[in-house]
C-alpha cells in the first residue's frame, strides 16, 4: 500500500479546512497613518484598519476615543482626533481592540464574528467554532473587590427599622441588619456575616 506523501496529506488537510481559515492567512492590520494638523490629529487610514479587522466602524471609533481619552469624528475614510495623538498610541489601542474583539482565544485566528446572545456580546470563531463572551478578557485582568466584605467597616445610613428592632442599611445589592441603631442614623458598621445578599453587622467602636 502506498503511503501518501506529506504534500499530499497537507493538500488534503487544507481542502478539509473551512474557508474562513484560509482567508485569515494574510491577516495584517495596516499601520496607522497619522498626520498632525494644527490642534487635530488625522488618522488617514481609519477605514482601511476597520476593513482589515472586519468590525463596525462606529464601534471601533467609540473604543478608540474612549481608550485615547479624546474626542474625534469620522470623516470619510479618516478620523479627525482632537489634540495630539501619536501613531503608536493609535496602534496600541487598535491592538488591544483586536485582542478583545477580534482574535479567537482558542486558535488565535481572526476569523471571528461578534454576535449578541441574551444581550451579551459573544465572539464566535468560524475557524475552530469556539465561543466566548467578549468582556471576559477584560474582566479577568481586573481584580474587583465585592462591595461588601466580612470583617470590614462601612459607614452606612440606617434607612429603616426591621420588625425585630434591628436597623436596616443598604449597600449595593446588600441589605444589612444592625442592632441598636435608630432610623436615619449614620453609623460605622462592622460586617460580621454575609449570607447571599443579606448581611449582619454591629456598630463599630473603631
Ligand atoms: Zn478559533
Amino acid at each position: 500500500m502506498a503511503i501518501p506523501s506529506y504534500d499530499a496529506l497537507l493538500q488534503r488537510a487544507k481542502q478539509a479546512l473551512p474557508q474562513a481559515l484560509s482567508t485569515g492567512e494574510r491577516f495584517q492590520i495596516p499601520e496607522a497613518e497619522i498626520v498632525v494638523e494644527g490642534k487635530t490629529t488625522i488618522l488617514r487610514n481609519f477605514l482601511d484598519i476597520v476593513e482589515a479587522i472586519r468590525r463596525d466602524p462606529n464601534m471601533v471609533l467609540t473604543y478608540l476615543l474612549r481608550e485615547l481619552g479624546t474626542a474625534g469624528a469620522q470623516d470619510g475614510r479618516r478620523v479627525v482626533f482632537k489634540g495630539k495623538v501619536t501613531g503608536q498610541q493609535v496602534a496600541d489601542r487598535v491592538k488591544s481592540y483586536v485582542d478583545t474583539y477580534v482574535m479567537c482565544q482558542e486558535c488565535g485566528r481572526p476569523d471571528t464574528r461578534l454576535v449578541k446572545e441574551d444581550r451579551v456580546a459573544m465572539l464566535e470563531c468560524d475557524a475552530c467554532g469556539a465561543r466566548r463572551p467578549v468582556k471576559s478578557v477584560k474582566k479577568a485582568a481586573k481584580v474587583e473587590e465585592p462591595p461588601l466584605v466580612e470583617g470590614k467597616v462601612y459607614e452606612l445610613m440606617i434607612q429603616d427599622i426591621g420588625k425585630k428592632g434591628d436597623g436596616i442599611a443598604k449597600l449595593d445589592r446588600y441589605v444589612i441588619y444592625v442592632p441598636g441603631t435608630a432610623k436615619g442614623a449614620i453609623v460605622k458598621v462592622h460586617i460580621e456575616k454575609i449570607a447571599g445578599t443579606v448581611a449582619f453587622g454591629r456598630i463599630s467602636l473603631e
